[in-house]
């Protein structure tokens, strides 16, 4: 096994628990090759642990172990994701829901390695070629202890700075889309189609709150989803009495709205969809009087319409501002986002500059982020990526 060293000042963080490995971490005459089990040391040569490189947009690579007596093999893996699946036995017997994250990332201690679980179907992402080496290897681990009605794998490869996301089908019959549950809730997926499968599995104890709304604090009648997406959150809303509106910029939204209402029996009647830049919508509704009791933004971090870029640290409070204009006294704000560097701390000082700005007073109901089936690690605080703020004005 080779040996690389941290350039000088840099194994400090390493010492506090660092687990991902930087460019700037390393001196440039280094020539690493993907999938390589390094040795990493301090810059006097004093063991530091043991990684394996995988260029992937996050990290050069990744300390997967601290323990110089253990060796990063093929049991290794194995080890990792028998005792990621054991860890989510809870989802597995959990009734009305049949879909979570089965392993996540470097939280379950192997970087550039998701995967996913569709109600028997797997999805399986790389998003660095060192793991995607040994993609055979962690197919059949998933063969044998799991015996998936089949497997689909994503790659996501970064080339000349670009990320190109593919599917792939691995084993196993399907047609897409396929129906899975959450919560009690139907909705569509397609693991086939792209990076986005039609639900966001670290979403649920959002849809999870929409569910229960109505309850004392919440009591809220006409729901309003800000990029609504496939519409989870207005089905999670609407299963619970509330009239919704889904606004979102792709034509494709339409047909899934819909669909995952229809799968799930709710009539359309209250319900709207509407195909329009959300900045243009929070204009139209103020505009047209149409108010709204609860108004979810979930926003991607970046986005570009035409020639408008949409980036969301900086156009946050702009969203905001618009949806304090529509929103009914004593109603309820549920502020989502997604951005690993956009820190809840920062996020939070960013709403309450606004609110301060308006000079609105409000109550702070709630924070979350991701759920259990998430885990994050502390030497990757950028993996703690999801923050949804609710709060109810005064
Ligand atoms: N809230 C959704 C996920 C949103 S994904 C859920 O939980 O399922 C981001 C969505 O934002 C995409 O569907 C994209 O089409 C939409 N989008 C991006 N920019 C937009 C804009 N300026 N106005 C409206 N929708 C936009």
């Amino acid at each position: 096994m080779n040996t690389i060293q941290l350039k000088k000042g840099k194994e400090k963080q390493f010492y506090r628990g660092k687990l991902a490995i930087e460019k700037e971490d390393l001196s440039e005459d280094l020539f690493l090759r993907d999938g390589e089990i390094l040795r990493v040391t301090d810059p006097f040569g004093k063991y530091i642990g043991t990684a394996m490189i995988s260029f992937e947009q996050k990290a050069e690579g990744w300390i997967l172990t601290k323990d110089e007596s253990v060796t990063v093999d093929q049991a290794f893996i194995e080890e990792k994701i028998t005792t990621a699946i054991d860890g989510r036995m809870p989802l597995f017997n959990e009734e009305g829901t049949n879909v979570f994250r089965l392993f996540n990332e470097i939280g379950d201690g192997l970087g550039g390695l998701a995967i996913e679980y569709f109600n028997q179907h797997l999805l399986v992402t790389f998003s660095s070629y060192g793991i995607y080496k040994i993609r055979e290897q962690i197919f059949k681990i998933l063969i044998k202890t799991l015996h998936p009605a089949s497997i689909t794998e994503q790659t996501r490869f970064s080339s000349d700075g670009k990320m190109i996301i593919e599917n792939h089908h691995v084993m196993g019959n399907v047609t897409f889309p396929i129906i899975v549950q959450e919560s009690g809730i139907y909705y569509n997926v397609d693991l086939s189609s792209g990076p986005m499968t039609g639900l966001f599995l670290d979403q649920r104890e959002t849809r999870k709150m929409l569910l229960k709304m109505n309850e004392e604090v919440y009591k809220s009648r006409d729901f309003l989803n800000l990029f609504s997406y496939s519409g989870s959150f207005s089905v999670a809303a609407a299963m619970n009495g509330m009239a919704t509106t889904s606004v979102d910029l792709a034509r494709r939204t339409k047909e899934m709205v819909t669909e995952n209402f229809n799968i799930n029996h709710l009539p359309m009647d209250g319900h709207t969809i509407h195909i329009m830049d959300t900045f243009d919508y929070l204009k139209y509704a103020e505009r047209h009087n149409h108010r709204f009791d609860a108004v979810l933004i979930d926003p991607p971090s970046f986005s570009r319409n035409k020639k408008k870029v949409f980036k969301v640290a900086r156009d946050y409070p702009g969203l905001i501002e618009g949806a304090l204009k529509i929103l009914n006294r004593e109603g309820i704000l549920i502020l989502s986002q997604n951005l690993e560097t956009y820190t809840l701390n920062q996020f939070k000082k960013d709403i309450d500059q606004v609110f301060k700005k308006k000079g609105q007073p409000y109550e702070l109901l709630d924070v979350k982020g991701l759920p259990k089936d998430f885990p994050t690690s502390k030497g990757y605080k950028n993996g703690k990526y999801l923050n949804v703020v609710t709060l109810k004005l005064k």
